[in-house]
């Protein structure tokens, strides 16, 4: 057991990512005391039943005052605003870090808020579930998942570690690097998928000659798979598109370019084309597996019997899988 890091963590935003935090930090006891703020009085107010952190603020700036590490949990696009309200109750020497799936436009939102005397450095775990609210985290939803780190040029090397330590506690494995490639890495491995996701929902739904009660019956022929990913925050993925999107853009018009040649070879009748790219499709999915971000267990997640993470104590179970 690592042991205290922080005396004292500030969370704002008490969703699956914050209680997710605030259940880790007390099963490691990384820090003495946590402080949570929510928007809603009633998000508070279910915090505050199930006991999820030691003091639930009305304010951001008042949860933030005395902490030795403050993370941002909410919705990319109240980041902005919260800094501002925040930066100037910060403690000298605090860390202040954050969860969003995009990293450049933390960077450029939270970044001239913060004061010259406290340790800015955003980060993202690689984790989560389509589900929101704070009844839904777990303490194992980071175990063996990756956390990126994005330091900024200047930032300091003690304080940096000392969150890399505090995420390796919490059961992550932890990269750095430039929040720029970071935005592009995800734009392709996590946003593009949610897009395509939302898109191919939308599509089944409007389509005329297929009723949605035959959609929803038939659905285990590969329907339900995008839809557990297109049940994940609206306000969550729309704040992602908004601020990731140059990357986007990108990796949408290779992947629709990439598309053309799909719907040329069954247009033509070129069963090579579609057999190589399905073969090379299946080794990516084992690599997946063999690099432990997978299971190869059939019809994952379906079977009424499969223990949920909290159940087994592991960080794979039928609620895991989609996140930003
Ligand atoms: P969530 O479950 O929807 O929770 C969001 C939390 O933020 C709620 O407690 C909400 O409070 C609070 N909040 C929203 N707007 C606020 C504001 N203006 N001021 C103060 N609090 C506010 O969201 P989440 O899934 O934990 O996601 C949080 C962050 O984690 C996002 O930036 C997301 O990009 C990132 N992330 C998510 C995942 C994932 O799979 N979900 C994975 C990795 C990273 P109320 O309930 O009172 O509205």
């Amino acid at each position: 057991m690592t042991g205290v890091l922080y005396d004292r963590v500030a969370l704002i935003g008490l969703g699956l990512i914050g209680s997710s935090l605030a259940h880790v930090i007390r099963r490691e006891k990384l820090a003495k005391t946590i402080a949570g703020h929510a928007r809603s009085a009633e998000t508070r107010e279910t915090a505050r039943r199930i006991g999820l952190v030691d003091e639930i603020h009305e304010s951001a700036a008042k949860a933030v005052k005395d902490a030795d590490l403050v993370i941002l949990c909410t919705p990319l696009g109240a980041y902005g605003k919260l800094a501002e309200e925040i930066g100037p109750r910060l403690k000298a020497g605090a860390t202040v870090s954050d969860v969003g799936s995009v990293k450049g436009a933390v960077v450029r939102d939270v970044g001239p808020h913060m004061p010259a005397n406290v340790h800015f450095i955003p980060g993202h775990p690689v984790a989560g579930t389509e589900q929101s609210g704070p009844e839904s985290g777990f303490a194992e939803l980071f175990t063996n998942r990756w956390c990126i780190l994005t330091p900024l040029p200047d930032s300091d090397a003690a304080a940096v570690a000392r969150l890399e330590k505090f995420w390796r506690a919490s059961g992550s494995n932890v990269e750095k690097m430039n929040p720029d490639h970071h935005d592009m890495v995800l734009a392709i491995t996590s946003h593009l998928p949610h897009l395509i996701a939302y898109n191919i929902v939308a599509t089944a739904a409007d389509i005329e000659d297929v009723t949605n009660s035959e959609v929803i019956k038939f659905s285990a022929g590969g329907f339900r798979d995008f839809t557990r990913i297109a049940a994940s925050d609206p306000t969550m993925w729309r704040d992602v598109f908004l601020n990731n999107k140059d990357a986007v853009l990108d990796t949408l018009g290779r992947f629709s370019e990439d598309l053309s040649v799909l719907q040329r070879a069954i247009r033509w009748g070129d069963g090579e084309t579609l057999f190589n790219l399905f073969t090379r499709s299946r080794e990516i999915r084992r690599s997946i597996i063999a690099a432990g971000q997978e299971t190869a267990a059939p019809d994952f997640g379906r079977r009424p019997d499969t223990p949920s993470p909290r159940e087994a104590g592991r960080g794979r179970g039928p609620r895991e899988g989609a996140g930003g």
